[in-house]
């Protein structure tokens, strides 16, 4: 049962063919920590800043930022924690800000919108970099479609740098990854990984945006197949591009927490898996009972069908095989 579980919290998420991946989680509250320590996690692969502007009206300036961010980097230090810069508009509006856009989901948000709104923007890498010196940081750009979209955040991020430098602020230099959500930036993973340091993949809106349909439409949740062909041959042109360029691959979308998908994961080369903090538990017993080796041979004969249902038997055969 839950304590059972729970008892795998210190044990490491290595499979039996020696293969060890990061079990991290997602969060949206600072009080969410202790019960993902709790749960085994390792690091935080995915802190939804966005969150800080939920329920209010004021905004939230740079230094009640960093307290956040500070705290979050204390608590897990010297674990990795990845904080993903504001992911605004779409799904996620806070009460009092104006985002006119006629379809959100593909309008001005995440990255498009901060780099329309540089002085938020500013504050929010300002206090990333002045928190940088309190724990492990790796900061993380949502929604990037494009290498000179990343270029601008990142330009953005240097001139936060130069700006606390002459001042004076001590920061450090972190590294820099970006969301693979949008098929445009799975299908030009290679260029990406030219110019950052890790990727993770959003499967929520990946999975959404490739087969066009509504994350939050019932109607057509019917269609939303993690393991639709065109999906798995994105997650594997991003995984392979990352391993060609020794940039890590991490997944924070929902995905990630499904055991039933983690053999796939590992044959697909995943280093990092980001989920709900409960969910570490299941998806380790998996880990620590599956082969990278038999991940990779489900792969390749995945790749090799036709439907999502075909691939979805195909995944659940094997797992009822092995486990
Ligand atoms: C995703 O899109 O998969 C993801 C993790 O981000 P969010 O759910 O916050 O859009
Ligand atoms: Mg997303």
């Amino acid at each position: 049962g839950e304590q059972a579980l729970l008892a795998t919290r210190d044990l490491p998420a290595r499979t039996l063919d020696d293969l060890t991946v990061r079990l991290a989680g997602n969060i949206e509250f600072a009080e969410e920590v202790p019960s993902l320590i709790a749960h085994g996690g390792e690091a935080v692969g995915l802190y939804r800043t966005e969150f800080l502007f939920m329920g209010r009206s004021d905004l939230p300036g740079e230094e009640e930022h960093y307290q956040n961010y500070r705290r979050i980097l204390e608590a897990l230090a010297p674990r990795p924690v990845t904080i993903r810069t504001f992911d605004l508009g779409g799904d996620k509006l806070p009460a009092g800000m104006r985002v006119t856009a006629e379809n959100p989901a593909l309008g001005l948000r995440a990255i498009r919108y901060c780099l329309r709104q540089p002085e938020m923007f500013r504050a929010q890498l300002r206090a990333l970099l002045r928190a940088s010196v309190h724990g492990n940081l790796r900061v993380m750009f949502p929604m990037i479609s494009g290498v000179a979209e990343l270029r601008a955040a990142k330009h953005a991020l240097r001139q936060a740098a130069d700006e606390l430098r002459a001042e004076g602020v001590a920061f450090r230099q972190v590294p820099v990854g970006i969301m693979v959500e949008l098929p445009s930036a799975a299908m030009i993973a290679d260029r990406l990984a030219a110019e950052c340091d890790f990727f993770s993949i959003g499967t929520n809106d990946l999975i959404q945006y490739t087969i066009g349909i509504d994350r939050q439409d019932k109607d057509v949740a019917y269609l939303y197949k993690p393991l639709h062909l065109a999906v798995l041959r994105l997650l594997k042109l991003v995984c392979d591009a990352g391993r060609a360029a020794g940039v890590p691959v991490s997944m924070c979308g929902e995905m990630a927490g499904e055991p039933v998908n983690a053999l796939v994961l590992l044959g697909l080369g995943v280093a990092e898996l980001s989920m709900n903090g409960p969910s570490i538990p299941l998806v380790k017993r998996v880990v620590r009972a599956a082969r990278a080796e038999d991940g990779r041979a489900l792969v390749d004969r995945l790749l090799a069908l036709t439907t999502a249902d075909d691939i979805e038997h195909e995944v659940q055969a094997e797992m009822a095989r092995r486990f």
